[in-house]
């Protein structure tokens, strides 16, 4: 894991700001799922925000999953990310291409659509937390923002960005999102949303060769500012052969057999990585004897 996540908060406690460089994590997205560039900029940005938001959780088995479900050509975009610095995602479409907008930008926008952003985070209690909102303009920070403020009620500013090479390589990604707390003034609030008006991009400020700290420094320009932790974090997919193997074992005795008489064995593929696991019908059947196994342990409660 070589990208940095930073975080830091103003020493009169009114915001908190995190900054990710995620430009490695994103790239190795893009070599997974052979992303097109609108589908490297969506999943990217999705990617960002998924380590943003999982720096946040306290707990230390605790994860999140972001479900960006709009009626556009790239589908479901979907990103997992842990409490670790850990993150993986996909995207149904990942060769989606559409033209630029006037401004000649790629229009994620337009390849999301309209739909439902989701929220869910695992934080080790009895139920997952579950926040549902309406995809406002399909641009992921944007969305995100409307998320923040409607299911958390957290007011947020959210700048994402993944700025793709002509060799569709990912020359730089990142992103950051600054939380108002409920202790801040009206005064500090307009400083704010008068500085951040005139920013740079975030793919400008990587550009210009800024790290997190530096990013966090221009971005909160006129406050002072503590860093809280500066960590690594990545794309990890985590998939293995044992846990292929588990999953087959949960479908029951009569899947298994199907896939036994039907293709003589099976093949799954991890749906973050693309790795194929593939098993043949003697392990099919010795998968079989481990169901039966889960069963009477079932009956006998
Ligand atoms: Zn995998």
């Amino acid at each position: 894991m070589a990208d940095i996540l930073t975080r830091a908060i103003t020493k009169d406690g009114f915001f908190k700001i995190s900054v990710v460089v995620s430009t490695e994590t994103v790239e190795q997205a893009r070599q997974y799922h052979k992303t097109m560039p609108i589908a490297s900029a969506a999943l990217g940005r999705l990617l960002s925000a998924g380590l943003l938001m999982g720096s946040e959780l306290k707990e230390e088995n605790s994860k999140l999953t972001i479900q960006l479900k709009g009626d556009g050509p790239i589908g479901t975009v979907l990103v997992a990310a842990n409490s670790k610095g850990e993150v993986k995602g996909y995207v149904d479409n990942p060769l989606v291409d559409l033209p630029l907008k006037s401004n000649g930008k790629l229009d994620v926008g337009a390849a999301v659509g309209k739909g439902n952003l989701c929220v869910i985070k695992d934080l080790c209690l009895k139920e997952p937390y579950v926040g549902n909102v309406d995809i406002q303009t399909g641009e992921i920070g944007d969305d995100l923002a409307y998320y923040f403020a409607v299911s958390e009620q957290v007011p947020s500013m959210v700048s994402l960005g993944v700025l793709v090479d002509t060799d569709y390589s990912i020359k730089h990604s990142g992103g950051f999102i600054i939380q108002v707390m409920p202790e801040c003034d009206e005064e500090s609030l307009c400083k704010l949303e008068n500085s951040v008006q005139g920013l740079m991009s975030m793919t400008e400020m990587l550009s210009n060769g800024m790290d997190g700290k530096e990013i966090i420094k221009y971005v909160m320009l006129g406050f002072d500012t503590d860093i809280l932790e500066e960590r690594e974090v990545g794309y990890v997919c985590g998939c293995s052969r044992e846990r292929m193997e588990k999953a087959i074992i949960s479908l029951g005795t009569e899947e298994i057999d199907g896939m036994i008489q039907d293709q003589g064995g099976a093949e799954i593929v991890c749906s973050f990585c693309n790795t194929a696991y593939k098993f043949n019908s003697d392990e099919l059947e010795e998968m079989k004897t481990k169901t039966k196994h889960i069963k009477r342990k079932d009956e006998n409660g």
